[in-house]
């Protein structure tokens, strides 16, 4: 594993995007890291280098038999400060998400100190408006030119960075409309829905198109083995609020562990909410529904912190949320949570790097 990081500058800046204009993931900055792994060396070649295309063989195992994980991350600047999100759970779950996927481990602190390097060097790029902040991408692809299936002996590291607009636009915790997907499943058990595999993505598109054709915002996942219990919400992490506890589905192996879910559980508990975490069939939310018990649900992950849920739609059924407004105690966990995050408010877990 190095511990040797190589800049290498680039003579001519690009011109920084226009705040009022920027979307998600289009622009990216001037620089970005990247490593190689083999066998012989391990991790090694670090370097900072010019943003540019990569050079890939066409047989790269990547290519056909999809060895990629990755990671999603903000970086966040008020006047000179940078601040990231407890990169180090990014670099962590990577790990999980390489060993599902058999590749190679990466070392965290390295790949925090690296980041951080890179974040600096480009911190004009983060743009400071409200909800705007710098995407981190990291991932890693398998690029050993070989055809046969088996795990590959070369990958290759990289974080590349994107300035981001607010994700609500001037829409701001505007409530989402959920479609129930019954037929198409995410991940089982036993697969790979713990792990930010790339697939996983790919696997989860054609419903996402069906929804959105259907005039919804988001897919809510069932488990894959009865169809029946609530897993996530599009790429997200889901709370309900029922009868005043904060419930979440407990991680099973086919939930990403999000780094949003697990910093609200805890943020949550420090505010004095019970929050339970355990499994919830989607019959369980229609039942607190009719009962009105049922006071609020929100998805949560990095792009959007916490996204409220305005209404759910299941088989011929639809049922409507909080009258589709924001309830106060997904109101309270945001305005705590991105206070922390903005370093406006005491950060009681030294989340903040
Ligand atoms: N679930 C899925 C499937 C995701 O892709 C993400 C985004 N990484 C999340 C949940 C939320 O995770 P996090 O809070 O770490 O962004």
């Amino acid at each position: 594993m190095t511990h040797q990081l190589k800049v290498i500058e680039r003579k001519q800046l690009q011109e920084k995007p226009d705040p009022a204009t920027l979307g998600f993931g289009t622009l990216f900055t001037d620089y970005m890291f990247s490593m190689d792994y083999d066998p012989e060396l391990g991790w090694h070649d670090a370097v900072i280098l010019p943003y540019q295309n990569i050079e890939l063989s066409p047989a790269a195992q990547v290519l056909h038999y999809g060895q990629a994980v990755f990671e999603g991350m903000k970086a966040y600047r008020t006047g000179d400060n940078v601040r990231l999100f407890r990169p180090d759970e990014n670099f962590k779950r990577m790990n999980k998400s390489n060993a599902r996927l058999n590749m190679p481990e990466v070392d965290v602190d390295f790949m925090v100190d690296a980041l951080t390097q890179l974040v600096k060097l480009e911190k004009e790029w983060i743009p400071t408006g409200e909800g705007q902040s710098l995407y981190i991408r990291p991932f890693i692809i398998a690029t050993e030119a070989y055809l046969g299936v088996r795990a590959a002996t070369h990958y290759k590291l990289m974080i590349i960075l994107s300035p981001v607009g607010a994700y609500y636009g001037s829409d701001h915790l505007a409530a989402t409309k959920i479609y129930v997907e019954d037929e198409y499943v995410r991940a089982v058990r036993g697969g790979v829905g713990f792990a930010k595999a790339a697939g996983n993505y790919a696997a989860s598109l054609m419903a996402q198109t069906r929804a959105t054709e259907l005039g919804y915002d988001q897919v809510l996942w069932l488990d894959g083995v009865e169809q029946r219990y609530v897993e996530e919400v599009g790429s997200m992490n889901i709370f309900f609020v029922i009868d005043g506890t904060v419930v979440t589905p407990e991680l099973n192996g086919s939930i990403l562990p999000g780094i949003t879910r697990k910093s609200i559980i805890e943020l949550a508990q420090h505010l004095g909410y019970t929050v339970e975490e355990r499994r919830i069939s989607i019959d369980d939310v229609f039942e607190a529904s009719a009962s009105g018990t049922l006071q609020e649900i929100f998805g949560s992950g990095t792009a959007a912190v916490i996204a409220p849920v305005g209404s759910i739609k299941y088989r011929d059924q639809e049922i409507e949320v909080n009258d589709s407004k924001v309830g106060p105690i997904t109101l309270d966990l945001y305005n705590h949570f991105t206070a922390i995050q903005n370093g406006t408010e005491e950060d009681p877990f030294d989340w903040c790097v």
